[in-house]
């Protein structure tokens, strides 16, 4: 999964004490960062064969390190806790939703990958495979994803114009990420999509932050009352 991933990110936001929706836009893809990072230091592998998947052309063989089910689950306690120690200001409540945002990563992944998420180190491996079935894998992402979004748009409130704009603007940038790359050209291998998949987790991040910015929590508000 890819986009639908930020819906978790955006959902959070409705929380009392909410985290930042940069480092929630960082938590859901965590995951997915290193294991960018892995597969191009060849700690991970797997290749990219192209309609393997009616919706994916990548062949998982080993990711025991960021897929398995122990491994997302120390990555989300990993965030949690790193989160609670760089940004104090919500508590462990926030630093806790960071943590479910890592983990929801697998969550999410398990829903459409191929039988390639390891619930041991790296055997018994899972996932329900619904890229194979169009009408499910696009669905369950665009559901995820709006309702996480909606969900952000009714707990926040816009701050000035920009505030208006920028989360239609973001919207529709991840609406054009999708369809680039479930319509643009397969990456000749996967090492070479790595790089392109990490700058844009990066960026995305960047852009978590900016928009976090332009609107306000109405619970912060309220508390604030
Ligand atoms: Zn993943």
């Amino acid at each position: 999964m890819f986009v639908g991933h930020y819906g978790p990110a955006f959902a959070v936001k409705a929380a009392k004490r909410p985290p930042s929706l940069g480092a929630a836009f960082l938590a859901v893809q965590l995951v997915d960062v290193a294991w960018a990072i892995f597969v191009m230091t060849g700690i991970e592998y797997g290749r990219i064969e192209p309609g393997f998947m009616a919706l994916s052309a990548l062949r998982l063989d080993y990711m025991p390190w960021t897929h398995s089910l122990p491994g997302a689950l120390a990555w989300s306690l990993a965030g949690m806790i790193v989160y609670r120690v760089f940004d104090p200001r919500g508590g462990w409540g926030a630093a806790m939703l960071i943590g479910l945002c890592v983990f929801s990563h697998w969550v999410l992944d398990f829903l459409v990958h191929a039988p390639d998420l390891p619930l041991t180190f790296n055997g018994m491996k899972v996932g329900l495979g619904w890229w194979d079935i169009p009408a499910l894998g696009v669905g369950a992402e665009a559901i995820v994803l709006f309702v996480g979004f909606f969900l952000y748009l009714g707990a926040t409130k816009p701050i000035a114009i920009a505030g208006r704009i920028a989360p239609w603007a973001l919207i529709t940038l991840f609406c054009g990420l999708y369809a680039f790359d479930k319509l643009g050209p397969a990456p000749a291998n996967l090492k070479a999509a790595a790089p392109m998949a990490l700058g844009a987790y990066l960026v995305i991040v960047a852009l978590g932050f900016l928009l976090d910015r332009t609107r306000v929590s109405k619970s912060a508000l309220q508390a604030k009352a």
